[in-house]
């Protein structure tokens, strides 16, 4: 039987992602919509990345008994104090878009170091009695302009290191394979194995 999981997220590009990085294995995934479940905007108002996964990950798991994951991601600029970090989609939302954000982010570091990492922490309830955490961090630089066409949110501005180009500039496939993202589910993916919940 398949291993069935609900992923607390009403970001398409990012459900898409997980679906797609789950797909090689024995799990059904299912999005909010799929169940009909409308739990509204939760305040992320965490301290961590953890903490904001976790509120989100709870919030389904007053409805829902089946387990949930939970994803929170960020920015880290090096040359910017680590900003935005916890406050990456704020970010973007507050200046008017991932374009002016770019541009910001761009104006701020101008001449300086242009290191960077995305940070992404899923977080598993429903499995065992306290909440599962599986981080993957992704080292990488700012972008002196931004550079191709697939992805989401900063994806165009981010070169990761070990490919060397931008994530809006590599296939699904090679993004889903060195990504925050991509690393944290495969850690999920190697605990679910152990505990023989998929195969
Ligand atoms: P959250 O984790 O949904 O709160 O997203 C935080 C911010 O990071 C949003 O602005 C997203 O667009 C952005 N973000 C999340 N995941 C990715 C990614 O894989 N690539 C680029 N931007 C991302």
């Amino acid at each position: 039987m398949n291993f069935e999981l609900l992923v607390a997220t009403n970001n398409a590009h990012k459900l898409k992602e997980i679906r797609q990085i789950l797909s090689p294995f024995h799990i059904t995934v299912y999005g909010m919509k799929d169940l009909n479940i409308d739990i509204g905007e939760v305040e992320e108002n965490g301290s961590t990345y953890y903490e904001n996964a976790l509120i989100k990950a709870k919030a389904l798991q007053k409805v829902t008994k089946m387990p949930v994951i939970s994803d929170d991601t960020g920015l880290e600029i090096k040359s910017m104090d680590n900003r935005p970090g916890l406050y990456t989609a704020r970010f973007a939302s507050e200046l008017g878009g991932h374009e002016e954000a770019f541009k910001e982010i761009f104006k701020e570091i101008k001449g300086k170091d242009r290191s960077a990492r995305f940070i992404c922490d899923v977080v598993l309830v429903n499995v065992e009695d306290k909440p599962l955490l599986f981080e993957g961090i992704a080292e990488g630089k700012i972008d002196i302009e931004k550079e191709g066409q697939g992805g989401f949110g900063y994806d165009p501005i981010f070169i990761e290191n070990s490919l060397g180009k931008t994530y809006a500039s590599m296939s699904q496939e090679e993004k889903n394979a060195v990504s925050h993202r991509g690393k944290a589910l495969k850690k999920l993916i190697t605990y679910l194995k152990i505990n023989n919940l998929i195969y």
